[in-house]
């Protein structure tokens, strides 16, 4: 099997409601940057970024994956996706001047194609070829009722409707708006109608300072809140750890962190409890597992980040025993083969073979449109 052509793809996909908006972003679509692997067998790998759908940035990563990368596929067997990693990663002259950002997204991308290609080969979903069981029971929470550009009646209804037709048994809220005390008005006004089972993350989006993070982080702990996500600027390892050490409720980072290396840091600090790694930011499965391996070692669940809208990474937590929830947002459900499919709250193990980012035909068409 060798690999004979790399296709460029770019996917913009609409979100819920037409916009949303955290404390630090805003936006309209959800961007798929990636590529399809083609080979001499017949078989496509597809593999996707994850992005805020601005198209001159999106162009960059396609263009990285095409120009930077793709001379050293060429020829290649693409099931020898370690080996192949290794040598992108050492070889590439991107390297020289960007060992994260785009350089990683790109590289993340044609890493999770060449796994969707090992196991289209193999005939088998790609939880199975990395060792996992259907039988383990995946749990999803839901991010897409609690945006904080909505006013407090739809996320308390859409909450609720996740809750009580959804079956889902966690939600997540975006805080960190400019008035604190509308943040913990929010907070409470779930906790009251979703009652005290109902689970509640919440996610600040980086946007705190530390010591935003100290007065209004501590008053969560009053709502049972799971925990508070990116609370301050994504790279600070040493104010994570200090408000670690501070607040009662337990912290949640990683879905801006771009290796290995910055989880190491992260985690070896005490900066972090819930990992979030993403396989669409981290350079794909093959970094993300190390990250997930790490985590284990030290005890501390991993939740996956869903940029990539949970079509990999449901597999990845089908088969590491260090994942056990997922967070669910929807939008690229309809334009998916088979889409993430979640019954009763719980995931269910995706049956066709590959990595899970294959496009269906509509969203081929959209794409050959552009
Ligand atoms: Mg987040």
């Amino acid at each position: 099997m060798k690999i004979t052509q790399l296709e460029p793809i770019i996917l913009h996909a609409p979100v819920t409601r037409g916009g949303i908006a955290d404390s630090t972003h805003k936006l309209s679509h959800w961007g798929a940057p990636g590529v399809a692997i083609h080979t001499d067998t017949g078989h496509v790998g597809y593999g996707f970024s994850g992005t805020h759908a601005h198209l001159a940035t999106d162009r960059l990563i396609v263009d990285c994956i095409l120009h930077s990368f793709g001379p050293l596929l060429l020829g290649e067997d693409p099931r020898e996706v370690l080996a192949l990693w290794e040598k992108l990663h050492k070889q590439a002259e991107i390297y020289w001047v960007g060992r994260a950002g785009i350089t990683h997204l790109a590289l993340g991308a044609i890493d999770i194609a060449l796994w969707d290609l090992k196991a289209k080969e193999a005939g088998v979903p790609l939880w199975k070829l990395l060792g996992g069981s259907a039988q383990k029971k995946v749990e999803a929470y839901n991010t897409d009722g609690g945006w904080l550009n909505w006013p407090l009646e739809t996320v308390v209804s859409d909450c609720k409707r996740l809750v009580e037709e959804g079956g889902y048994r966690a939600v997540k809220l975006k805080i960190g708006g400019p008035n604190p005390r509308e943040d913990l008005r929010r907070v409470e006004a779930v906790r009251q109608a979703l009652g005290p089972d109902i689970r509640i993350m919440t996610d600040v989006n980086g946007r705190w300072t530390l010591p935003q993070a100290i007065q209004t982080g501590s008053r969560l702990q009053d709502f049972d809140i799971v925990w508070i996500e990116e609370p301050i600027y994504f790279d600070d390892v040493e104010g994570h750890r200090r408000l670690a050490e501070t607040i009662a409720t337990p912290i949640a980072l990683g879905e801006q962190l771009y290796t290995a290396s910055h989880f190491r840091d992260f985690i070896h600090a005490g900066a972090v409890h819930y990992v979030q790694p993403d396989v669409v930011r981290l350079a794909g499965i093959t970094e993300f597992w190390q990250v997930a391996d790490l985590a284990r070692c030290y005890s501390l669940p991993v939740v996956p980040h869903v940029g990539d809208m949970c079509q990999v990474h449901q597999h990845l937590c089908f088969a590491h025993p260090a994942c056990a929830l997922l967070e669910y947002i929807p939008w690229l459900r309809d334009w998916m083969e088979t889409p993430a499919k979640i019954v009763d709250g719980y995931y269910v193990a995706p049956e066709a073979p590959g990595a899970g980012m294959t496009p269906n035909r509509r969203a081929l068409e959209e794409i050959n449109r552009a």
